[in-house]
């Protein structure tokens, strides 16, 4: 398009201050764009980083690529990111980018409607016009409880994994952990045998590759401040290694299938001795069907002495503890649920209400569809990070959000130079693009029969069936034909 030398001023509200808000804000400093605005219903920055602090809270991805490309970050102490680092790190970029005075804090929107060409947000405080929507609210935020006969009598403390009561002390307790997914798996490798009494109630066994947590030396600290451009060569070391093996392993058969498959079955093999032990930690799916978990020393924790782990089904809970199936009482002083998310809550319940008057809700009644993971035909402008189908199984989500980011700003810039007034996905182009996805699926290892927070109503997995790279590919440039372009 024919770039124009008047540039107008674009008014871009971006929902939420993670690490897809703060990338989106980055973005459009970088192109120029200071007009926007953050609402974030918190009060502080870092969204998941923020909201889950349960004790073995790290990042399973390597450090170096858990990071913004352009914000390399020298002071990592450890391979794998421990959770308050992480805080930490989105709380500078925020402050050095000087993107704070932006975000309105405590700003819960609840409604955004898109009315005469523009975007109408309300908020609490009242009702605010933008040209551009971007929806930064991240993935697995709205925690999900398990639905357990007598859950609200138990007498001591309970929380979810991602809501956790520090004012309890932990080391004189009996704690008892439902789930045995990635957190779960955390939490006990943390407190086994560091506290009274720790009971696992596994409903389904998952498997665990090796993933020893090294510590960065001083010296390497040291040098990569001092000489910053060495940053790049970790940053794409890790990037290779991430997008080689986990970027590849899940969606097709091949070398690092086998490769993973192989770790993960000879981790448990050789650190767990005890048969019977070994038997209930084994599980029947294939490795990665369920997202791959990695943990340096779960299987040591759960051998320590006082620490359990129980496979019989859960009847109900009561106000002594947890009871099974086969009538033992478990009983205990605190309860953790580990046991997920609501995944497909996407940015609702905010409602959000296309030119139409379709809802988002309605829109995806049968499931979330987007275009190429970041538009919704029908919502002109709404651009989304982290949308329906974002590569989210092992992966960074930093460099996804970063491609996303960038498609948002490339049609900001085409609004802000006046030759577009608003753009959305055609139906057809959505539909197609959903369809070549769907037909991708059957290679992939998510739908060899386990069940999981990565399958939809349908029952196919809402992940992107490709690798990383064909992400970037596709989301590098624009292709017009598949929009629908108003000029002013
Ligand atoms: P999750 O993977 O959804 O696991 C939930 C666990 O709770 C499962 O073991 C599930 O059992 C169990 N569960 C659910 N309802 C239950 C019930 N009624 N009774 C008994 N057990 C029940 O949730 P998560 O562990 O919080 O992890 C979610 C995602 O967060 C991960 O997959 C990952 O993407 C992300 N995460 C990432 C990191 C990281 O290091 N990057 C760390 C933590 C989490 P079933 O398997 O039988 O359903």
């Amino acid at each position: 398009m024919i770039a124009m030398t008047h540039k107008r001023s674009v008014r871009v509200a971006i929902i939420g201050a993670g690490m897809s808000g703060i990338c989106m804000a980055v973005k459009l400093q970088d192109a120029g764009i200071d007009s926007f605005t953050i609402f974030e219903k918190a009060d502080d920055v870092g969204g998941t980083w923020r909201d889950n602090t349960y004790p073995g809270l790290t990042c399973d991805i390597p450090s170096r690529y858990y990071s913004y490309s352009f914000r390399p970050n020298p002071n990592w102490t450890h391979l794998l990111p421990p959770g308050p680092e992480i805080r930490a790190y989105f709380q500078q970029v925020a402050h050095e980018r000087g993107i704070r005075p932006h975000i309105r804090f405590g700003a819960d929107v609840s409604r955004a409607e898109y009315h005469d060409g523009t975007w109408r947000l309300t908020t609490a405080a009242g009702e605010e016009t933008f040209d551009v929507l971007i929806t930064a609210t991240g993935v697995l935020r709205v925690p999900r409880y398990p639905d357990i006969t007598g859950r609200e009598t138990f007498a001591g403390a309970a929380f979810h994994s991602s809501r956790w009561d520090h004012s309890v002390t932990l080391p004189d307790k009996r704690i008892g952990v439902i789930g045995s997914g990635s957190t779960g798996v955390q939490i006990v490798a943390e407190l086994g045998g560091n506290v009274r009494q720790l009971k696992l109630f596994q409903r389904t066994a998952q498997w665990i590759c090796p993933m020893p947590n090294l510590r960065y030396s001083l010296l390497t600290r040291t040098a990569l401040r001092r000489w910053p451009k060495l940053n790049g060569l970790p940053y794409r070391f890790w990037g290779w290694y991430v997008r080689y093996f986990f970027g590849k392993a899940p969606i097709r058969p091949g070398l690092q299938r086998a490769v993973v498959t192989f770790l993960s079955r000879w981790n448990l093999r050789l650190s767990v001795r005890d048969k019977q032990l070994r038997a209930k930690l084994t599980p029947k799916d294939l490795p990665m069907c369920k997202r791959l978990i990695f943990a340096g020393h779960f299987y040591r924790s759960v051998q320590q002495p006082g620490v359990e782990v129980i496979t019989d089904a859960i009847d109900h809970i009561e106000p002594r503890g947890v009871v099974t199936a086969d009538g033992t009482l478990h009983e205990l002083d605190v309860l953790v649920y580990a046991t997920g998310f609501d995944a497909r809550a996407y940015v609702r319940p905010l409602e959000v209400i296309g030119e139409t008057g379709l809802t988002l809700d309605e829109a995806w009644a049968d499931g979330p569809v987007a275009y190429r993971s970041v538009a919704v035909p029908g919502f002109p402008n709404l651009f989304m990070l982290m949308g329906p189908h974002s590569p989210i199984g092992n992966q960074s989500l930093i460099p996804v959000a970063e491609d996303q980011a960038d498609y948002a700003t490339w049609w900001i810039n085409q609004l802000r130079d006046g030759v577009v007034h608003a753009a959305a996905p055609t139906e057809a182009a959505t539909k197609e693009y959903n369809e070549s996805m769907k037909a991708a699926m059957p290679q992939t290892i998510w739908v060899t029969g386990c069940s999981s927070w990565y399958l939809g109503k349908d029952g196919l997995p809402e992940l992107f069936p490709w690798t990383p790279e064909t992400h970037h590919e596709l989301l590098r440039q624009p292709e017009l034909a598949h929009f629908d372009v108003r000029t002013a």
